[in-house]
């Protein structure tokens, strides 16, 4: 299958030209059809069932519970970590009467390293 409908159950109800079909009397506005793909592989998991934001937003508020209950979690997660700390030289700027002098002050610098990296 090379298309998807919109999964949004009101996306057929957002005025916008690009969902008007039909002819004279008979216009419906429709649920857009998305392109499989159409982005690549930038998030195809969603971008391929959703026609944008707006409408994976929509989706979400109206399902969110059930998709919550669905994939529920009920513990947290951990990830283990170093943490390191360095200090280092920076500068902040002070404005004077004629522009701004560069001071100099101890900074600490914090990086979060993932165990086995
Ligand atoms: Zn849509």
């Amino acid at each position: 299958m090379n298309y998807n409908w919109c999964h949004n159950p009101d996306c057929h109800k957002i005025h916008t030209q690009s969902r008007i079909r039909g002819s004279g009397d008979n216009k419906v506005l429709r649920t857009v059809k998305i392109k499989v793909g159409r982005y690549g592989s930038y998030q195809p998991n969603i971008w391929n069932y959703f026609c944008n934001n707006n409408c994976l937003f929509s989706f979400l508020n109206k399902f969110g519970q059930e998709i919550a209950n669905t994939y529920s979690v009920k513990q947290p997660s951990e990830t283990p970590i170093k943490v390191k700390k360095e200090k280092y030289e920076s500068y902040r700027y002070k404005w004077t009467d004629n522009g701004s002098e560069r001071v100099p002050y101890q900074a600490t610098r914090t990086t979060i390293v993932r165990n086995n990296e």
